[in-house]
């Protein structure tokens, strides 16, 4: 009680040190190239940007948009005897004259030879993320045609065309070029998986297209119609009406193993009993991911929400496997190896939400969640339509995106940004025990409906 008076007599002499904290802009003197930024943090006085006041969230946290003009631009921060000042440039930036990006067709077939692991093939000659194909891996050969943007177009088969950055493949000295022949492929009925072994007399540009059926394709394939070979594999006669859960394929010599997920069998009063279920705190370690107003680190919120999905998925009788239990630093390629090893059936990668410069923190609320196979929009569908309905966080949309974690994981992949650290509100919430408690539940909740079905 002493302490309490004391801090409200200190409050009145406008006093005490640091009044306000500001978490972004990191620093003074940055420079940001947008129309405006922001300032987040807390106060817990009345506090003044320029000589205007700055509306405080009941927990204290802030954030304040301002504008910025070409040039320098100076902020005063004011609170009692507080005061900071920001010097936040925004650069001139001279344009740099219109480039004509036509498509040139060669004279001539140019073979190329992939030198990256994992080079996107692409729809489209821009690396917009989710126009991908496939992921070749390193010393597939192809044949391009002609370029355009930075991008060899490469032809897989008659009137069938991918893209594939000039910067992850070489041009091969000679231009021989072979197709390819499939000598036949073998069918594994394993216990988990319905696997095909296509054997291939050479790894060629490959896709496979979710729906039904589930359609694999093999291009640069000789004595096949328009060089295309396909398998079709009719998924709700094959997994009896039950949907798809995950697949994987992969080259192994010049095999390529495809791997369907079988239904897995669950009943309607444990829908979750023995179900393998991955879950993915974002960052950790020296990477702290986004600061929220309040300073809190989202490393640190992803893992207790995390946790506490556990807990709940546990209780339901799931297999959880977590990615990090502590705050250490995981790659992204060890959390897929870790959910892959695991053999996950699903993966939920757990992420609060920041924003850039010239978006408003006040105005955009809610959870978003990401999926890059459609075979998972219906799961982040239900688990959004679930915290919506069940604690009233804002829907800030299901979106398809082209995220490590999501796309190379062989489950049922999505990524959730649970609420914004920078608006107060979502941030509020974003480190209240009990709305972690209760996201956590409502996503267990989700998979437990998407289960029982
Ligand atoms: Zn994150």
């Amino acid at each position: 009680m002493k302490k309490l008076l004391l801090l409200t007599g200190l409050v009145l002499l406008g006093s005490q040190a640091f009044a306000f904290d500001v978490v972004y802009p990191k620093q003074n003197d940055v420079i940001i190239n947008a129309k405006s930024t922001f300032f987040v943090g807390s106060s817990n006085a009345p506090l003044k940007i320029n000589g205007q006041n700055v509306p405080l969230h009941p927990t204290g946290a802030f954030a304040y948009v301002v504008p910025l003009n070409n040039g320098s631009n100076t902020f005063i921060l004011q609170s009692g005897e507080q005061r900071e000042i920001f010097v936040i440039t925004k650069p001139v930036i001279k344009s740099s004259g219109f480039t004509p990006r036509v498509f040139s067709q060669y004279s001539s077939m140019k073979t190329v030879s992939v030198t990256v692991d994992e080079a996107p093939l692409r729809s489209s000659p821009v690396d917009a993320g989710v126009n991908r194909i496939a992921h070749l891996q390193r010393d597939i050969k192809l044949q391009a045609d002609g370029e355009k943007d930075g991008f060899y177009r490469i032809v897989l088969g008659k009137d069938k065309y991918g893209w594939i950055s000039k910067t992850n493949v070489k041009s091969e000295s000679s231009n021989n070029f072979e197709l390819a022949q499939l000598s036949g492929y073998e069918y594994i009925d394993g216990k988990d998986y319905f696997t095909f072994v296509f054997h291939l007399s050479k790894r060629v540009p490959f896709e496979m297209i979710e729906g039904d059926p589930f359609i694999m394709k093999f291009y640069n394939m000789k004595d096949e119609e328009n060089n295309i070979y396909t398998f079709d594999f009719p998924v709700k006669d094959v997994l009896s009406g039950r949907k798809l859960l995950g697949y994987s394929g992969e080259y192994q010599g010049n095999d390529f193993i495809l791997k369907i997920r079988k239904p897995v069998i669950t009943n309607s009063w444990r829908p979750l009993h023995n179900i393998r279920i991955a879950i993915d705190a974002g960052h950790g370690g020296d990477e702290a991911g986004g600061i929220g107003c309040l300073g809190d680190k989202e490393k640190d919120i992803n893992l207790s929400i995390a946790k506490n999905v556990q807990s709940e998925l546990k209780k339901r009788g799931a297999h959880v496997i977590m990615t990090r239990s502590g705050d250490n630093y995981v790659s992204l390629k060890d959390r897929v190896e870790i959910a892959n090893y695991g053999d996950a059936v699903v993966f939920l990668s757990i992420h609060a939400n920041a924003l850039p410069d010239g978006a408003d923190p006040n105005k955009i609320r809610g959870t978003s969640i990401y999926y890059y196979y459609p075979q998972a929009k219906p799961l982040a569908d239900i688990i959004m339509d679930t915290v919506t309905s069940e604690i009233g966080v804002p829907n800030d949309k299901v979106r398809q995106g082209s995220l490590a974690v999501v796309r190379n994981t062989n489950a049922l992949s999505i990524l959730i940004e649970v609420s914004y650290l920078i608006n107060p509100e979502d941030n509020a919430n974003l480190i209240n025990p009990e709305f972690q408690k209760q996201y956590a539940k409502a996503i267990a909740d989700s998979l437990e409906r998407y289960f029982e079905k």
